[in-house]
């Protein structure tokens, strides 16, 4: 599709489902609510805007403008209500994931329905917003570059190639920055660039507070999530040194201790990186016996994206990738995790 026609469906789409992955990140909500508040001061009533989530949103996400308008968290009971207006959606937008498996819970629902009208009809449009490796949904309109720090970076790409710019408010450009923060750690990770920084000026221009953004990201630990990382590092750090690697086990159990709900856990595997000389970290945590989410991340050449999906039936970034284990005890996760470092044993050990 040219620009034209982009602009074209732009002034014409009137209805619009946005997709993010199961348990949302901040770039995920940051830059679909950034896409939804753009929508609504381009076209204002004359346009629906949806952001459908297959899991409930961590907490200290939910301050985000425009999230009480147009986040719906999927369940079974709303799941046919959502395929409805799925199905009479003009565009569907699938925002910072690169396949459809990454809907998880709501993939049934949607996109086989997607899939039928597209045949039928041609529509809704497919448009991609994304920077993981490898994508796998087939999308009329792509915004995909995996060198981008975030995929609210190729929302700007996205906004700058229609010229949209001036529509971008406060409220817009604090779900972008939002995004852009927390999937470089904070403007820390090797994928922020000038271009970044020159970003994230020009959203500040628009009215962003920094101090107010950070605060409400990082420092909104409950007391319960601060006493939690606690006794995680104290008790449930292993730290390998002849491979350079730390990790952390946690149980079902150690989450209903402290009360631990969908995205506590976020950002407490960097602490496995904040190590000194460790190359690679990793954060399994047990969602409900026989599942445990994976989480890894690495310094330099070391791909923990490979690794997820060669081992972890997942994938990633480079530096920054996640899968799941299903059907073992914590128990035999570890075991399997331990083979698993083996077979990087050269790897880990040379870097
Ligand atoms: P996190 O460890 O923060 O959950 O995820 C790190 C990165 O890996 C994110 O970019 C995320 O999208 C990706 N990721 C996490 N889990 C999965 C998964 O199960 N499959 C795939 N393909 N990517 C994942
Ligand atoms: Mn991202």
């Amino acid at each position: 599709m040219s620009i034209e026609d982009i602009r074209a469906l732009l002034t014409r789409a009137s209805k619009w489902s946005i997709f993010v992955h199961r348990n949302p990140d901040g770039d995920a909500i940051g830059t679909a609510l950034g896409l939804a508040n753009l929508l609504k001061n381009l076209r204002g009533t004359s346009v629906t805007v949806k952001v459908f989530s297959p899991s409930e949103v961590a907490p200290f996400l939910q301050w985000l403008p425009g999230f009480e308008e147009f986040v719906v968290v999927f369940n079974s009971d709303r799941a046919k209500q959502i395929a409805d207006y799925v199905a009479h959606s003009d565009v569907i937008v699938c925002v910072d994931f690169n396949e459809w498996g990454r809907l998880e819970e709501m993939y049934e629902s949607v996109v086989p329905l997607i899939e039928d009208t597209r045949s039928t009809s041609g529509k809704p449009v497919v448009v991609l917003i994304d920077h993981h490796e490898d994508p796998r949904i087939e999308a009329d309109i792509s915004f995909w570059d995996s060198r981008a720090a975030a995929a609210a970076q190729q929302l700007w790409a996205f906004i700058c190639a229609i010229g949209a710019e001036e529509f971008v408010d406060t409220d817009c450009a604090t779900c972008i920055y939002t995004a852009i923060m927390t999937d470089t750690g904070g403007f820390r990770f090797n994928s922020t660039t000038s271009e970044v920084h020159r970003l994230a000026g020009m959203l500040i221009d628009k009215g962003v507070k920094p101090e107010e953004v950070y605060t409400r990201i990082y420092a909104s630990f409950t007391f319960e999530r601060l006493q939690f990382f606690g006794m995680a590092i104290l008790y449930r750090l292993r730290y390998l040194p002849e491979f350079r690697t730390a990790y952390m086990f946690i149980s079902s159990d150690d989450m209903k201790k402290f009360n631990i709900g969908p995205g506590d856990t976020e950002g407490l595997v960097n602490y496995t990186l904040s190590l000194k000389d460790t190359v690679l970290g990793a954060l399994f945590t047990e969602r409900q016996p026989g599942i445990i989410r994976v989480s890894l991340r690495s310094r330099g050449k070391l791909a923990v994206n490979e690794i997820a999906s060669r081992h972890f039936n997942g994938g990633g970034h480079k530096n920054a990738a996640g899968g799941v284990i299903t059907n073992m005890t914590i128990e035999e996760a570890e075991s399997y995790w331990l083979d698993v470092l083996s077979e990087y044993a050269s790897v880990l050990r040379n870097k």
